[in-house]
């Protein structure tokens, strides 16, 4: 890629302002603030910030904090388009914005995150409610509120799914909530926390049916593959998880998910003028593709803006490397478990558990906003992120 002068100015169109694409705006427009040769341009369908850790609170009609997107570029020169994404043109380095609006661009940041898969199963997409969003989650919140007792079938029993379930039992007592899925909850925890995460389930009443397998959402409840099925008056849907299929029309390489396939600088293979971050990225790590997290996200997000940076130049960017460091999993607003893990995501033997764990959960899902702040002032360091250094020394574990 040519090196930007001040007479041709550089576009960065950033798609999707979710955790990982919120941390390439901010940090490559603080960065480059004071340059006139270019500008980043932001992209998402809401103004607000959706705090995606935080939707099944919304789920259960509890306020979440309104963080403007707007406010936060504020200052940093980069503009924000509030609009849906329908295609990308790679050939025209060109996308469209609901289907009236085309913006150009020179270099293009792909963070449109993930979605519930509700294709894997039949009726899910007409029947089943999800935590894609905030206006889906409020949907369910509206759903529950009318409810005078009843069940409500929480489908995947994945993280998303036990800190659903847990927060609809806490917050609806009156209401029988199964939680079910292929897999037990927590399997991939160390036994104590899984011991732990059992335990708070069965305080709220949970009950929990593993080893089952949804064949069809209906209007009315799940049929399982069994023959049986389980009546019930709303169904959420958490399992699994897709992305927008709009990388693959526009010709990127992706993964057998749909996922943008990124080099170690995060751009992606097949397209190196376009990067990838977050949840819709394919990001290969000496353990194997990373899974969709925010604690991988945000730092995706910063090191393809450092990327981008050093390719305009004229620099060869550097690889990206990321370790896990925990998976907190709320059990209620009172309790959780934490447990931390080893950087390929595998269980160390510490978890922490009941109200520290709670407060450590509140923590962690609170960050991001202040942390873009502070970014804007100060922009991040890549080392600066937790196994920094550490992370390529991957443990067996266990
Ligand atoms: C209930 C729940 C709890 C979770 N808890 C945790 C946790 O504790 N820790 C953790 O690490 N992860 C957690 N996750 C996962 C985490 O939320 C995701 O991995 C993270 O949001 C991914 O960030 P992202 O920026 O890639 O995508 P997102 O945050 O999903 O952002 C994508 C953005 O793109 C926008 N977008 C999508 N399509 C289009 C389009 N066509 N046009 C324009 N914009 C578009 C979306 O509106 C959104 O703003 C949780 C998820 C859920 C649902």
């Amino acid at each position: 890629m040519m090196k930007a002068t001040a007479e041709q100015r550089h576009e960065v169109l950033v798609l999707g302002a979710g955790y990982a694409g919120l941390a390439t705006a901010i940090q490559l427009a603080a960065r480059t603030r004071r340059r006139g040769n270019l500008r980043v341009t932001l992209v998402n369908p809401y103004d607000t910030f959706t705090e995606r850790l935080r939707l099944h609170m919304t789920a259960t009609g509890r306020r979440t904090p309104v963080l403007n997107i707007p406010d936060l570029l504020d200052g940093t020169g980069a503009a924000f388009v509030r609009g849906w994404v329908t295609a990308v043109d790679t050939a025209a380095r060109t996308v469209r914005i609901d289907d009236d609006q085309v913006l150009r661009y020179d270099t293009l940041v792909y963070g449109l995150g993930s979605i519930a898969d509700t294709d894997a199963v039949p009726g899910a997409d007409d029947h089943a409610y999800t935590l894609n969003g905030p206006e889906d989650a409020a949907l369910l919140a509206d759903r529950l509120a009318r409810l005078d007792g009843g069940t409500v079938v929480v489908g995947g029993n994945g993280l998303t799914g036990i800190e659903a379930a847990a927060e609809i039992a806490e917050r609806h007592p009156g209401l029988r909530v199964v939680l079910v899925g292929r897999q037990e909850p927590g399997a991939s925890m160390h036994p104590k926390a899984k011991a732990y995460l059992d335990a708070a389930l069965a305080r709220l009443g949970v009950q929990v049916r593993s080893g089952v397998e949804v064949a069809e959402v209906l209007p009315d409840g799940v049929e399982l593959a069994d023959g049986s099925g389980i009546r019930a008056d709303a169904v959420l849907w958490t399992s699994g998880t897709r992305v927008p299929p709009l990388a693959a029309a526009a010709g990127l390489t992706v993964d057998e998910r749909g996922r943008v396939v990124t080099d170690g600088a995060l751009r992606s293979v097949s397209h190196p003028e376009v990067y990838a971050v977050g949840d819709a990225a394919a990001i290969r790590q000496g353990y194997g593709v990373m899974h969709g997290t925010c604690q991988g996200g945000m730092p995706s997000g910063v090191h393809a803006a450092l990327s981008i940076l050093r390719v305009l130049a004229g620099k060869e960017p550097k690889p990206f490397r990321f370790g896990y460091y925990h998976t907190p999993v709320s059990l209620g607003r009172k309790d959780a478990v934490v447990q931390f893990t080893h950087p390929d995501d595998s269980p160390r033997r510490i978890v922490l558990t009941g109200g520290r764990a709670a407060k450590y959960k509140e923590t962690v899902s609170a960050a991001p906003w202040p942390t873009f702040a502070r970014m804007k002032r100060m922009p991040a360091s890549g080392a600066l992120w937790p196994h920094g250094g550490r992370y390529t020394r991957i443990r067996s574990a266990k």
